[in-house]
């Protein structure tokens, strides 16, 4: 038995991110140490917060390929509650619950579709009017096959089940082109119009290519429009969502909004929220090619930041550079003051460390939860409210 204390494990232990040895270990450990004990009582209040989540009977064999894994943990858990540690056993229930929901994902989405000649497709279902896939009009229903294109004109809308991880909803007027379907890798390509992604599988599986970034699921609920010009606009509405370009990426938590520009990539997100001037100003910093005019708009932008607006702040720091890097600097730590280790000079040299330190730190104002929860608690809640749940009610047999 392993004698460190688990309290930074707490929240992974949960969360089922532990392997089957660690995941012992830390039930061995919490059993026999007061302090971890105490901590993990703490956030307790966190995972009542699972317990509300939906109750769901997992497939028989599902089950029996997690018994064998979960073994040694159900035997402590029940000599726990023998001695009548029952929130222990809340703690396990709620991470088995996390465990089967995460492994019944996986398993949802391996059994995959394929047709007859054994090429994966996505099952197409019609909304309103008639959609096209190929040259083909379809009715009701049809097989979006990898390669095809599914087409909608100013009178039809579609969904479309992405393997069993998803739908996404296809607006009027659009064009996505499905890539690829593997275990490992859902890929859609939006030519042009509009879609909304709803996904409830693990992080980055899901991909959507546009003409100026790809969006990666970080486990949400979105919509991505795609106008005559390549252009694109990302508005996330649960969870996060990735939007990338080579080395450029931009994390959107949800109630935020990131647009992107054909040949630049994604710009930076923002608050839906936030104002007018504060957007326009952006937009400026972002995409205007005078850097004299991307300053200006810069200075206009930093008066009017708000707390939660570090979202935009956080990303600027590595786009935009010298005195104007600075500026946004001092802004930002007299709206939120960075993190113990995180110091001005670190950053200005861009830190990665120092910078994912801060960002972490950041994160609870962006979801909107008062810094004084401890993080456990936060972390546990804003999964709770993102779309956990939701998942769950998707996954359980119909
Ligand atoms: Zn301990």
């Amino acid at each position: 038995m392993f004698s460190r204390h688990v309290t930074k494990d707490i929240s992974a232990y949960c969360h089922g991110e532990l392997s089957n040895e660690e995941s012992k270990q830390f039930a061995e450990h919490i059993i026999s140490c007061i302090k971890c004990r105490t901590k993990f009582e703490e956030i307790k209040v966190g995972i009542k917060l699972a317990e509300q989540l939906p109750q769901l009977s997992a497939p028989d064999h599902l089950w029996s390929e997690l018994e064998p894994l979960l073994g040694p943990q159900i035997t402590q858990i029940s000599r726990v509650t023998d001695r009548g540690w029952s929130w222990q056993l809340k703690v396990a229930a709620a991470g088995v619950l996390l465990l089967v929901s995460s492994l019944g994902a996986w398993w949802l989405y391996n059994r995959g579709r394929s047709d007859l000649t054994g090429k994966p497709y996505w099952q197409v279902t019609t909304l309103d009017g008639k959609p096209t896939i190929g040259k083909e009009g379809i009715a009701s229903n049809g097989k979006l096959a990898v390669g095809e294109w599914l087409e909608t004109d100013g009178n039809s809308k579609a969904q479309i089940a992405v393997g069993s991880i998803g739908n996404v909803d296809i607006d009027e007027n659009t064009r996505v082109r499905l890539l690829e379907t593997q275990p490992t890798e859902h890929r859609l390509e939006l030519a042009r119009g509009k879609m909304s992604a709803r996904i409830w599988a693990p992080p980055r599986l899901f991909f959507v290519d546009t003409p100026s970034a790809v969006a990666a699921d970080l486990g949400c609920a979105y919509t991505l429009e795609v106008d005559d010009q390549g252009a694109s606009k990302l508005r996330v509405t649960s969870g996060w969502v990735a939007l990338e370009l080579k080395d450029r990426e931009s994390i959107v938590p949800a109630e935020a909004s990131c647009d992107t520009q054909p040949g630049i990539g994604p710009g930076t997100p923002y608050f839906e929220d936030s104002s007018a001037k504060f957007r326009e100003s952006l937009k400026k910093v972002d995409f205007d090619p005078d850097a004299a005019a991307r300053s200006a708009a810069l200075t206009s932008m930093l008066y009017d930041a708000r707390p939660k607006d570090t979202l935009t702040l956080w990303h600027l720091l590595t786009r935009v550079d010298g005195n104007d890097r600075a500026r946004v600097y001092d802004k930002m730590a007299a709206l939120d003051p960075p993190p113990a280790g995180v110091t001005r000079e670190g950053v200005l040299q861009l830190d990665e460390k120092m910078l994912a330190s801060w960002r972490d730190e950041l994160k609870t104002t962006w979801m909107g939860i008062n810094k004084k929860v401890p993080k456990p608690i936060a972390e546990a809640y804003w999964r709770a409210k993102n779309g956990l749940s939701q998942r769950l009610k998707e996954m359980a047999p119909k």
